[in-house]
């Protein structure tokens, strides 16, 4: 990881690549947020196919793609627009309409917005013969046509102890697909980075080997186009497309199979038949496969039958890499500071870390402001409210006296014994860091001393953490043990 040596410069800028990145990031921030408030159909039809313009100077430039939708948008959903806008930048920022019809070539590869996961239930907008194509390209198109995420890559994945035996997985599937590692069945709960995986298997099989026949779905898109089969009176094309024309099936979050038992037969069939051909097949879902409830047995089974491998939360460490590797995505450069602040206190999911970091992002982008730690945990704090309010002075001291094992009274009293020092002036720091409290505050809390020695503790700490290992440890169990407080 590098961070930048100066303090000052908390933000890297090149302008024009990171005004871009950062118009993108809310783009996508702000049509993921609109899919919770609208219906399908307008959100399909108005939201969905918006571009990126700018964002600059408090003002998200977007293009919609005709004239009649632009001017249809500003008339009914401006204030909509807005509204999401300061929501995503926590009180900023208007969203300014344009029609450029430039940005809206049919070419969707690099887009690849991802559907938030309650529109997977939908059919999908497109014609079902362009599901599966993915690499079969069409004489005239440019690109080959794909529903993969193109950040979804291996590269843009971070390995840590948490998810390095499924990352294993899915590299050695790639190399040796359709051996003994299939299935592979990943599983793990919201946001711990199975979809990215099994995106990232697609592209590094489709990067081997670009005739490979790959299928990205969704269990609900495989569920809805079933149906449709069955509706429509296809089921024999439905059938051979996915028992015959496949080469690797990836299909994201099987727990939703759940209870439907004719789709489940369908799927039980294709995934015999593919396994019987050595096809390689990989499955998600938000539990190992013997707990999901209102699954066959007999297909239970089957899925365990090749490598099943979890996804747990990344630990502190891996979170801060992650987001490292995130912020160079997005082309923003945040001091260690803010990213270890991020890391520490966000601790649900990598998703939730990311939500973060991106919101971050386009804060700083429509002010034009770097980001520090200050502004991370002001923007951050409808978010940490629950984990901050847990905790109070009386138990940072009770915390770190335990863990330097020195009495509650020394570390309030006035010896300057090198044990009790350190642990009272970690102790001041956590203060200062987690506990929206003045210097004058905490120097009353700490035996009425002085607010110039709360800040010269709380300096020689920050300085001395930067050096130090042992105390970059010490501070980051104490951290952990504050924030895990329960009430
Ligand atoms: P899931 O499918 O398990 O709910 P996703 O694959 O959608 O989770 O991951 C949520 C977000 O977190 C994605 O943007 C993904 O890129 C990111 N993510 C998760 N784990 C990692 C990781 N180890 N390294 C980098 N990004 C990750
Ligand atoms: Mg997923």
């Amino acid at each position: 990881m590098t961070f930048p040596d100066d303090k000052n410069v908390q933000l890297n800028r090149k302008p024009s690549e990171n005004a871009r990145s950062h118009a993108e990031n809310m783009c996508h921030q702000l049509i993921g947020a609109a899919r919770l408030r609208l219906s399908l159909f307008v959100w399909e039809g108005f939201f969905r196919p918006l571009k990126p313009v700018s964002c600059e100077n408090g003002t998200l430039t977007l293009s919609a793609h005709s004239e009649f939708h632009c001017n249809w948008l500003k008339d009914h959903y401006q204030p909509l627009l807005d509204e999401l806008c300061a929501e995503e930048t926590g009180g900023l920022g208007v969203v300014n309409l344009v029609h450029r019809p430039e940005l809206h070539v049919k070419d969707e590869t690099d887009v690849a917005i991802e559907a938030p996961s309650d529109l997977k239930g939908q059919p999908p907008s497109t014609a079902d013969a362009e599901l599966l194509p993915l690499t079969r390209s069409k004489p005239d198109a440019p690109k080959p046509q794909t529903r993969l995420n193109g950040r979804y890559i291996f590269d843009n994945f971070v390995p840590g102890p948490a998810n390095q035996m499924a990352y294993a997985a899915c590299q050695a599937v790639v190399e040796h697909p359709g051996s003994q590692y299939s299935p592979l069945f990943l599983f793990g709960s919201s946001g711990m980075g199975k979809t990215h995986l099994l995106h990232a298997i697609g592209h590094a099989t489709l990067a081997r080997n670009p005739k490979a026949r790959v299928v990205y779905m969704s269990t609900e898109e495989w569920v809805n186009e079933y149906i449709l089969s069955i509706r429509e009176k296809r089921f024999d094309a439905f059938r051979a497309k996915y028992r015959r024309d496949v080469d690797l099936l990836l299909i994201d979050d099987i727990q939703f199979l759940a209870g439907k038992s004719a789709s489940q037969d369908a799927f039980f069939h294709t995934f015999n038949e593919l396994h019987e051909a050595h096809r390689q097949i990989v499955v998600t879902a938000d539990k190992y496969p013997h707990e999901i409830e209102g699954l066959e047995e007999r297909l239970r089974t089957r899925l365990s039958w090749g490598l099943v491998a979890d996804l747990r939360m990344p630990d502190i460490e891996t979170r801060i890499a992650i987001l490292d590797r995130k912020a160079q995505l997005c082309g923003v450069t945040l001091e260690r500071e803010v990213l270890e602040y991020l890391g520490t206190h966000i601790s649900s999911s990598v998703r939730e870390l990311e939500g973060a970091l991106l919101r971050l992002s386009a804060f700083s982008s429509l002010t034009g402001q770097p980001v520090g730690l200050a502004d991370a945990r002001s923007y951050l704090k409808p978010l940490l409210r629950k984990a901050s309010e847990r905790i109070t002075v009386n138990k940072v001291i009770d915390l770190a006296a335990s863990y330097f094992d020195v009495r509650r009274e020394d570390l309030l009293g006035k010896s300057r014994q090198r044990q009790i020092t350190l642990a009272r002036q970690v102790a001041m720091t956590l203060c200062r860091v987690h506990l929206e409290k003045s210097l004058p505050e905490i120097g009353r809390a700490f035996g009425g001393r002085d607010h110039s020695t709360v800040l010269a503790s709380v300096r020689k700490i920050k300085a001395n953490k930067e050096k130090d290992i042992g105390l970059q440890t010490t501070w980051r169990r104490l951290e952990k043990a504050l924030l895990n407080t329960e009430t």
